[in-house]
């Protein structure tokens, strides 16, 4: 597959700075719609993004993973520095291969696929308005005028963990792939959207649109839109590789030091903010195994990374290990004996000391 792609962020004709932020370093391309007062809402859709960029380049991270310490550096950050307190975003990734485009999204930013003249929404909304919408409780038209619509049930960085929506979808030849914030969404209707989507084949062109019809119809939010054509062929993408939160296509360069000492720092960031999500699964863990010669129950896993154990103790029993050992049941005690949870760890362990009181001859009190 080769991908065409147009970006186009503007600040729209009300707003004071454009809080949003585009990522299009193919074949990875993001929407942020950041939000939180002084300078909150950009630091948090710029630091979004070059954490899921960053992530995305180590090739090691699923996408809903990276949009996981995402939110975890947002928040991290929003919780150390007072001027951006409370701040968050909006985050709608995509990425297109041979088996289609992967998407991973939190908030009403929206990813839509238009094909053989059907524009659909990939995405949900998470917003209260959909919710009710959901529930039965209003229509859609009513959603899109209520006073609260802009009331988000889910964003990045205002909690430290959150939920991801992750989907994949089967792209073929002629498909487009529509990322926008709700600047657009919230300006122009869908079927405008639709028809200007089909009325501009170029890509760049048809973004360079629709921000222009948001404009017209108001522009009261700022507003970005991703278009990603779908063609048949070799290669990866062609079209705008940029990140940018106003205007679109380039960065100011910053003298070269500075820059490397920022991507250093996102770099850690991110890397410490992947430490916690993984940290926070593997707490989920639990095992009985071996510390200073007694049978004990452990939190993580029984593994080390670069010198660190995986894993503590949370208590350690009176039950001899040597003597567990000698059980041709327990052979596995020194590598550890899996649980689902806490309980079933603890249940184990009495299990293992009926045994161990059974083999020695004695009967359990
Ligand atoms: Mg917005």
């Amino acid at each position: 597959m080769r991908i065409e792609a147009g970006v186009a962020t503007d600040i729209g004709r009300v707003r004071e700075r454009n809080e949003d932020s585009v990522l299009a370093e193919p074949p990875l391309f993001a929407v942020a719609d950041g939000m939180g007062g002084h300078r909150g809402g950009a630091v948090a859709s710029e630091l979004a993004l070059e954490c899921v960029e960053e992530l995305f380049k180590t090739g090691k991270a699923s996408l809903g993973d990276m949009v996981r310490s995402a939110n975890r550096a947002v928040f991290e950050r929003s919780m150390a520095d007072r001027a951006v307190t409370g701040m968050g975003t909006t985050l709608t990734v995509v990425t297109v291969d041979e088996d289609g485009a992967h998407l991973a999204h939190v908030g009403d930013s929206r990813a839509y696929l238009l094909r053989a003249g059907a524009l659909r929404q990939l995405t949900d909304d998470h917003t209260l308005v959909n919710r009710m919408v959901q529930a039965g409780e209003i229509t859609r038209s009513e959603a899109d005028v209520h006073p609260h619509r802009n009331v988000l049930t889910r964003a990045l960085g205002t909690e430290p963990e959150v939920d991801v929506d992750v989907e994949d979808v089967p792209v073929i030849d002629g498909d487009r792939v529509v990322l926008c914030s709700d600047g657009l969404t919230g300006m122009v209707s869908e079927p405008q959207i639709q028809a200007i989507l089909e009325a501009t084949p170029n890509p760049q062109e048809a973004a360079d649109r629709l921000i222009k019809a948001a404009n017209r119809a108001g522009g009261i939010d700022n507003i970005t839109v991703v278009v990603l054509d779908v063609r048949e062929g070799e290669g990866l993408a062609e079209g705008t590789a940029a990140r940018s939160s106003s205007p679109i296509a380039t960065r100011p360069s910053p003298d070269a030091i500075k820059r490397w000492s920022i991507r250093v720092a996102i770099a850690l960031v991110c890397i410490v903010a992947a430490f916690f999500v993984v940290r926070i699964s593997i707490d989920r863990q639990w095992y009985v195994g071996e510390s200073s010669g007694r049978v004990a129950v452990f939190q993580g896993i029984p593994a080390e990374f670069a010198g660190l154990r995986l894993s503590h103790v949370v208590l350690e029993t009176d039950i001899s290990a040597s003597d567990v050992a000698a059980l041709p049941l327990y052979q596995g005690l020194p590598d550890g004996i899996t649980a689902n949870d806490r309980d079933e760890a603890l249940a184990i362990v009495e299990q293992i000391r009926a045994d161990v009181k059974a083999a020695s001859g004695t009967t359990t009190p």
